[in-house]
């Protein structure tokens, strides 16, 4: 009888412990899908702030052409940087960094990281994170998937890195090139306090930057880095 108890007693305490471990892994994954950052916080000093990003670069002349019209406006923005294209164009990647932008990791080869293993995931954002160390000194703090495609996996592998995952909450889909004036119109019908826009590297997109920029600022907007945007 007694044995029988203490072998319940030990399954019972076996499902307890399995639940527990259940909830560790629902709670844990939650955790980290409610990390994922897409907008700022509305600003409580009245400014509305508004940062735009730059994913795949850099480009040869695309990137030193975007680069110009925010220098021209005065204007501080986010490049989320392919990891190769670092090494491959490190002039330009230095000219940004000197320029004041914030760079982020946009993966080493821009694949789809929810179909790769945790260690070739961590290759991805290890190696880019090397290769902007190497030319600008500093580690990047954030993570963009390419895609915005992430999953537990590299949502904790990021974690590890000490990274934060960035996706967006205002995209005109620049990298379709619909026209400049379809961009422009996109990005100003749903901008608002704390938007975090996704554009790329196309000419479309450093042909209509002077103009939105100009709106922007007629608006009250003021552009912000995502460092900027996201500090308390
Ligand atoms: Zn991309």
């Amino acid at each position: 009888m007694k044995q029988t108890g203490t072998r319940q007693s030990r399954k019972h305490y076996l499902k307890l412990l399995l639940v527990a471990a259940a909830i560790v892994v629902l709670v844990s994954s939650s955790a980290f899908a409610a990390g994922i950052l897409r907008q700022g916080k509305a600003s409580n000093d009245g400014a509305k702030r508004i940062a735009l990003t730059f994913d795949d670069g850099p480009y040869p002349e695309i990137t030193p052409a975007i680069l110009k019209a925010l220098e021209e406006a005065d204007v501080k923005a986010t490049f989320f940087v392919v990891g190769w294209r670092v090494y491959e164009y490190h002039d330009i990647f230095t000219t940004m960094n000197e320029k004041g932008h914030e760079v982020g990791n946009h993966s080493y080869d821009h694949p789809h990281l929810t179909s790769l293993t945790a260690e070739e995931i961590a290759s991805q954002l290890k190696k880019t994170n090397y290769a902007v160390q190497k030319y600008s000194g500093k580690k990047p703090v954030y993570l963009r998937p390419p895609y915005g495609s992430y999953n537990d996996l590299v949502l904790e592998i990021a974690a590890e890195n000490d990274m934060k995952v960035v996706l967006w909450s205002l995209n005109p889909e620049d990298w379709a090139s619909p026209g400049v004036d379809v961009i422009i119109s996109r990005v100003l019908e749903q901008a608002s306090d704390g938007s975090v826009v996704l554009l790329h590297d196309t000419w479309q997109t450093a042909q209509m930057l002077p103009e939105l920029i100009t709106t922007l600022k007629e608006r009250g907007y003021v552009f912000v880095t995502l460092s900027e945007l996201f500090a308390d």
